[in-house]
């Protein structure tokens, strides 16, 4: 088990609640419960691609909207229940092959290059100017991510009210 905020495998029980195993990090103090650090995601996350796929949201959209990988929501979806849905090609169109419109066209990796700096403290403007990419699609990269990665927040207001 690592700790969500900082990676660190020195955890200790801290208690219960809600009737779940509570941990608290050696090194930074945070404090989650067991079931965020199984998948890595939390279950809002889960739940709001498992909503977007009910409406009918294909798989690499829900990717695209919440920066969760399609083959974790593909197993969300088994978890849940759900019947799998077949992807559908649009027929009669080979000149276009499911490319979807809303993609910009930046790689992955540039994306990815783009959040790490700044994460380093880099300011939006600053990351969007040195590579190269429009300040609103960096913004629009940086919500995706914090979809995903919202395990990081959404315990440690409760947690830090509890003194
Ligand atoms: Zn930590």
């Amino acid at each position: 088990m690592k700790c969500p905020r900082c990676s660190s495998t020195q955890i200790r029980k801290n208690g219960y609640r809600e009737s779940k195993q509570n941990y608290i990090c050696v090194k930074c103090g945070r404090q989650f419960l067991d079931t965020y650090s199984v998948k890595g995601y939390s279950q809002t996350v889960r739940e709001e691609c498992l909503n977007l796929y009910k409406d009918g949201m294909a798989l690499r959209a829900i990717e695209r909207a919440t920066g969760v990988c399609h083959n974790t929501v593909i197993n969300w979806v088994r978890q849940a229940g759900l019947p799998p849905k077949k992807e559908k090609k649009p027929a009669g169109d080979p000149s276009q092959p499911s490319k979807p419109k809303s993609h910009r066209g930046y790689p992955l990796e540039l994306r990815q290059q783009c959040l790490a700096m700044y994460r380093q403290g880099m300011s939006l403007r600053e990351v969007a100017r040195s590579k190269g990419v429009s300040h609103n699609t960096v913004c629009k990269w940086l919500k995706a991510d914090a979809i995903a990665s919202s395990t990081a927040t959404d315990t440690s207001e409760n947690s830090e009210s509890t003194h």
